[in-house]
């Protein structure tokens, strides 16, 4: 297998509480067991430090997008990983980050909205169903599920570390893990 010299963007989408950042971690702590250099780009992180102007209109979340690919393409082309948790809903938003990153991998991270809402780790569902939130992602606002993702992994039936070890074994990736 090749190994590339220059990094990847691992773009994990999903609805929120769907497990995003979890896996974002741990495929990050597993990268680098084996000698990659990854950075996080968390999609709520990225709007505190750097958005902190922007909402969850359909212009806004794009903002969001293209500043987390902008980073993404920086840190590639110094031979860094990105992986990347953002809700990012719209194909649109998805299908600039391929068009702008040169090595792309676009993970579903799929789970049902109920499951979501049941684990509602931000206790963001509760207020979206009280009508406190607007633009919620799978409540009142809609999610366009990727069509052909190169992966797509189940968070309600799947394990953190199952899904983990998937993304790892994945041909896409593994030509940018070292080599040694
Ligand atoms: P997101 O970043 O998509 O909003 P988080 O990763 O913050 O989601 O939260 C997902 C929640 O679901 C966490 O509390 C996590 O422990 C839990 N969870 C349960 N099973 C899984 C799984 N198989 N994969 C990822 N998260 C899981």
């Amino acid at each position: 297998m090749q190994h590339v010299n220059q990094g990847l963007t691992v773009w994990l989408t999903g609805l929120s509480g769907a497990g995003k950042t979890t896996t974002a971690v741990a495929l990050a702590a597993a990268m680098r067991d084996r000698g990659s250099r990854v950075e996080c780009l968390d999609g709520d992180s990225l709007r505190e430090k750097i958005g902190r102007e922007l909402g969850f209109g359909r212009e806004d979340r794009m903002e969001n997008v293209r500043r987390a690919v902008y980073i993404s393409e920086m840190l590639n082309r110094h031979g860094v990983t990105a992986i990347v948790s953002m809700i990012s809903p719209y194909r649109e938003m998805r299908a600039y980050a391929r068009a702008v990153l040169p090595h792309f991998l676009e993970v579903y991270v799929s789970c049902p909205v109920e499951v979501c809402e049941q684990r509602d780790v931000k206790g963001l569902y509760a207020k979206a169903r009280r009508g406190e939130i607007a633009h919620f992602t799978g409540i009142s606002d809609g999610y366009e599920p990727p069509e052909c993702p190169d992966m797509v992994i189940r968070t309600d039936t799947e394990t953190v570390a199952g899904n983990v070890q998937r993304i790892l074994d994945a041909p896409a990736l593994r030509r940018f893990l070292p080599p040694w």
